[in-house]
């Protein structure tokens, strides 16, 4: 088993497949559907959506089938071309390392596993996009028509520290504040100047305000352009915030917020641009799964299960944001998600898959109640 598993990595790390690079995502979906076909027994169906990467779909159990189970993943990494033969594919000490292994190919291969550990009639649809690191443009109609006639979501992304499950994500709004003001000589006539990096300036700080932490509410500047030359008033000035919010509400009032700081009297011009890019996952979008899960995981000798609330995002944060019962970290369990060091543990990723086909299994037998 670990060792078809490691080979099966290996051939998946080696398709490289950085979002920006369309045909290498769909290489890499070759790939996939290959290495799919020969663990499942089944060739996925390949789903072409405009604009983006085309999805592939292993669809199990009778098409209309009440109880329907989603497991859901991407194959797209943050790894540009190259970066295997900078940093191949490794196995030491029970770890694996290499580019996308825990973000999240080896996710992938956790829900392909548990596939072929189930009976074929039970009603699961596995479905892997190419885009989720750029924001699910492309994918995100699909993933929430395929959400829509499910019971439950089960996420295949990297578990959290020590391998605790994600039942909580922070939503993400992105921004772009731009000032226009005059330009004038800094040294001749600066006071025909109206200097728009002055007003981005006290943007900053006024962005720095609306921070409410104790609520998990943080807004980040994170970009900041501005000037011409380094002896002119400048004339535009352009300042870029990231935002982070655990509950909907905050979310939308912090957009409100934002938005105001457009609207103070000042003769440099704020134009505001973005918004909300994910809802959060509200604690509570995973409750019933959580229980499901750490009942299987007893019932399989497992230590007990961990979980955590989280900032980053995932497709998790579409499918919670509709209502629907949705979990996530299931996939490998390890750390280093975008970094070099990125990680898998084979041996805990390896118990994972009978975790999640018990899930799948059982929620078949014993749905959940609906809402
Ligand atoms: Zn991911």
């Amino acid at each position: 088993m670990e060792e078809g598993f490691t080979a099966a990595l290996r051939s998946l790390v080696e398709a490289e497949s950085p979002s920006s690079d369309l045909l290498a995502v769909e290489t890499c979906g070759d790939r996939l559907a290959a290495v799919g076909e020969s663990i499942v027994g089944a060739a996925p169906e390949r789903i072409p959506l405009p604009g983006g990467p085309s999805a592939l779909v292993w669809r199990r159990g009778e098409a209309n089938a009440p109880g329907r189970v989603l497991l859901l993943g991407h194959r797209d990494t943050v790894w540009p071309l190259g970066t295997t033969q900078k940093r191949p594919l490794s196995l030491e000490d029970g770890r694996i390392r290499g580019p996308g292994v825990f973000d999240m190919k080896a996710g992938l291969l956790v829900g392909l596993y548990a596939l072929a550990r189930l009976d074929p009639h039970v009603p699961v649809t596995l479905l892997v996009t190419g885009d989720e690191e750029i924001g699910s443009e492309s994918s995100r109609e699909l993933i929430e028509a395929e959400a829509r006639s499910c019971q439950a979501v089960l996420v295949l992304e990297g578990a959290a520290e020590g391998g605790a499950l994600k039942r909580a994500r922070k939503g993400w709004s992105i921004y772009t504040l731009r000032c226009r003001g005059r330009s004038a000589h800094a040294g001749l006539e600066p006071h025909k100047g109206a200097n728009a990096l002055v007003r981005m300036a006290e943007l900053v700080a006024e962005a720095q305000r609306l921070n409410a932490p104790d609520r998990g509410l943080t807004v980040t500047p994170t970009l900041a352009r501005a000037g011409q030359t380094v002896n002119t008033v400048p004339d535009h000035a352009e300042l870029h915030l990231d935002v982070r919010a655990a509950c909907s509400t905050d979310q939308w009032s912090v957009d409100d917020r934002i938005r105001a700081l457009a609207d103070a009297p000042s003769e440099i011009e704020v134009a505001v641009e973005g918004g909300r890019n994910r809802p959060p996952m509200e604690e509570g979008a995973a409750t019933a799964l959580l229980e499901r899960a750490a009942r299987h995981a007893r019932e399989l000798g497992e230590r007990p299960l961990e979980s955590a609330a989280v900032g980053g995002i995932s497709d998790a944060n579409l499918c919670a944001a509709m209502g629907i019962p949705t979990l996530d970290g299931l996939g490998a369990v390890g750390g280093g998600p975008h970094a070099e060091h990125e990680w898998v543990d084979v041996d805990a990723t390896l118990h994972r898959i009978p975790l999640v086909s018990a899930l799948v299994d059982g929620l078949a037998k014993h749905p959940l109640p609906g809402p």
